[in-house]
């Protein structure tokens, strides 16, 4: 049994996600915490002791952390949202060497929702105008959400074009009509909402509406811990919650 145990270290233990994922593995009798750091502690060391690393700090350290993955060869669970494109050209390039799991959000239900909101966005004439729109607590620092931006890359790779050409991040002012193809972003803040995104395909005479909506942290926790069983026996590579759940297929 202690043989075939995961050692998974933990960055960003005691934030919102580092908690709840402290709280799901400490039921498991095949994982095991064997080092939980936060701000200002050494992270080199939790790389060196572990099989398997999940990182849930906040934006700006993913690029110094993935380093230090591929230098100790441990496995990578990164759920940092906001990354920017230096941090991915690093993810790639650790990815030849050591498993990495990345992902906006480690939902079964979202990364469910991503497969449909592609295939509708596939599927419907470019008349439905399509718009993201997501609600998340007072504390959170990037917008929109990792997960928004992730449906917004859905639908536009439903609909065959890159979403940096077609996105409007936010709208202010007299900006005029809502141009063809274009792929909106509504961000609303406040109180505790854990996370709630729909994607609405707004049509002339129907709409449809696709939603998700998280009703604890626990969700996120357990799919982190499923991403991070993954990385820790898969070949090197990159790889997505798509891959870890198998929902390539949908
Ligand atoms: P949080 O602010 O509650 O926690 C972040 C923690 O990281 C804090 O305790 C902070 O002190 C610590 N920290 C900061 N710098 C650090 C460093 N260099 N080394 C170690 N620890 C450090 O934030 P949160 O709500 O837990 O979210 C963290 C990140 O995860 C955000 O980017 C958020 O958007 C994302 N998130 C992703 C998912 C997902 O499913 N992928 C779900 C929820 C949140």
């Amino acid at each position: 049994m202690e043989q075939t145990q995961i050692k998974l270290g933990l960055l960003g233990a005691a934030g919102r996600m580092g908690q709840a994922v402290q709280a799901a593995a400490d039921g498991l009798a095949d994982i095991m915490v064997v080092a939980a750091v936060d701000k200002g502690d050494p992270v080199r060391p939790v790389f060196e002791a572990a099989d398997v690393v999940i990182d849930f700090t906040p934006p700006g350290h993913t690029a110094a952390h993935v380093a230090f993955a591929a230098e100790a060869g441990t496995a990578y669970v990164v759920g940092t949202t906001g990354l920017s494109d230096a941090d991915q050209a690093a993810l790639d390039a650790a990815g030849k060497t050591i498993a990495i799991v990345q992902a906006g959000n480690f939902s079964l239900g979202v990364n469910m929702l991503m497969a449909l909101v592609e295939k509708a966005a596939a599927s419907l004439p470019a008349s439905f105008d399509i718009e993201v729109l997501e609600m998340h607590h007072r504390a959170k620092v990037d917008a929109p959400s990792g997960t928004a931006t992730m449906l917004g890359e859905a639908a536009a790779s439903g609909r065959a074009v890159q979403l940096k050409d077609v996105a409007r991040r936010a709208r202010d002012g007299v900006i005029g009509a809502r141009p063809e193809g274009e792929i909106g972003f509504a961000t609303l803040r406040g109180g505790a909402v854990i996370g709630e995104h729909s994607v609405i395909f707004a049509g002339d005479s129907e709409r449809l509406e696709l939603s998700h909506k998280a009703e604890n942290r626990g969700l996120f926790a357990d799919g982190a811990l499923v991403a991070a069983r993954f990385a820790a026996r898969a070949q090197p590579a990159r790889y997505s919650m798509v891959d870890v759940l198998g929902l390539g297929d949908l």
